[in-house]
C-alpha cells in the first residue's frame, strides 16, 4: 500500500469515528471483487449489449424473450456470487450503528447476504435475484421462471393473473421506485458523513444523493479505483481497491 493511500485510509477512519450518523452509497464497483462485472469498466456488460428499454420490454414479446435469454445466459452467475471483504466492512459499520443505511444501485442482493438487515438497505434499482408480476406484484422465484422459460421458450407470465413477469429491477426508461427514493432522501438528509463506494456517479437520479448530501452539509467521501464525475465536490477522494481500502479502514478481513 502506498503512503498516500495509507494516509487516506486513516482520514476515513477518523471521519467515521467522528460521525454520529453516516450513510454508505454503493455501485457496481463493490461487487466486482465478488466476480460480478460492473457496467463501465472494459469488458463490462455495456460494452457487449445495448440494454433493453422498459417500453420495448412491454411492447414486444420478442424483446421479453431476448431479455430472459440474456439474463439466464449472461447473468446466471449473479445468483452464485458471494459477498466480499468490501461488503463485510460495510456490514460491520452498520452493526456498529455508524452507518444508518446502505443506499445501493446494485441489484445483486449482496449487502443483505453479507448481513445488513433488509430494512437498512435501500435498493434504488431493485433486485435481480427474483422476479415480480408487473400487474399484481406477485413474487416469482427465478428457478421457477427459468424452468418455464426453457420448457416453453416463451417469456414468463404470472401464474396468478397472467400479467407480464420481469426481474424486480428498474430498467432504463422505467419509473424509479418512489418509496425507495423517499427513504434514500430521508437517510441522506440525516447523515453527517456520506461515503460513495464503487460508483462512477453518472447514473441519475441515483447520483443526485451524494450531491444532496454535500449541499446539506455532510462530508462527502468517494472511494473508487478511478476518477468519478463528482470527485471535484468531494471532501475526500480515495483511489484504491474497495476490499483492501475498506478492510483496512474498518479492521475487517
Ligand atoms: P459503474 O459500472 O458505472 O461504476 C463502477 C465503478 O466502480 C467504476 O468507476 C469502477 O472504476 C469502480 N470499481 C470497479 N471495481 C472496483 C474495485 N474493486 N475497487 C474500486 N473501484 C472499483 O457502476 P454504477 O455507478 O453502479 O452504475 C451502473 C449501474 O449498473 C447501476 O445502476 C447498477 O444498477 C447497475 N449494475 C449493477 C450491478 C450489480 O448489482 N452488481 C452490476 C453491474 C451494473
Ligand atoms: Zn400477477
Amino acid at each position: 500500500m502506498t503512503d498516500s493511500l495509507d494516509h487516506e485510509i486513516k482520514t476515513l477512519r477518523s471521519l467515521l469515528d467522528a460521525s454520529a450518523q453516516a450513510v454508505v452509497f454503493t455501485g457496481a464497483g463493490i461487487s466486482t471483487e465478488s466476480g460480478i462485472p460492473d457496467f463501465r469498466s472494459p469488458g463490462g456488460i455495456w460494452t457487449k449489449f445495448k440494454p433493453i428499454q422498459f417500453d420495448e420490454f412491454m411492447a414486444s414479446e420478442e424483446a421479453r424473450r431476448e431479455y430472459w435469454r440474456r439474463h439466464f445466459s449472461l447473468r446466471g452467475e449473479l445468483g452464485k456470487a458471494e459477498p466480499n471483504r468490501g461488503h463485510r466492512a460495510v456490514t460491520h459499520l452498520v452493526r456498529r450503528e455508524k452507518v444508518s443505511h446502505v443506499i445501493t444501485q446494485n441489484i445483486d442482493g449482496l449487502h443483505q447476504n453479507a448481513g445488513v438487515p433488509a430494512d437498512k438497505v435501500i435498493e434504488l434499482h431493485g433486485n435481480a435475484t427474483y422476479a415480480e408480476c408487473l400487474d399484481c406484484g406477485a413474487h416469482h422465484e427465478l428457478d421457477h421462471v427459468r424452468a418455464v422459460f426453457e420448457a416453453e421458450e416463451a417469456p414468463p407470465t404470472c401464474d396468478y393473473c397472467g400479467g407480464i413477469v420481469k426481474l424486480a429491477t428498474i430498467s432504463f426508461g422505467q419509473a424509479m421506485p418512489e418509496d425507495q427514493m423517499a427513504r434514500a432522501e430521508q437517510a441522506t438528509l440525516a447523515a453527517d458523513l456520506f461515503i460513495v463506494l464503487g460508483s462512477s456517479l453518472v447514473v441519475f437520479p441515483a447520483a443526485g444523493f451524494p450531491m444532496l448530501a454535500k449541499r446539506n452539509g455532510a462530508t462527502l467521501v468517494i472511494v473508487n479505483r478511478e476518477a468519478t464525475d463528482l470527485d471535484e465536490i468531494a471532501d475526500v477522494v480515495i483511489n484504491g481497491e474497495l476490499g483492501t481500502t475498506l478492510g483496512a479502514a474498518t479492521g475487517v478481513n
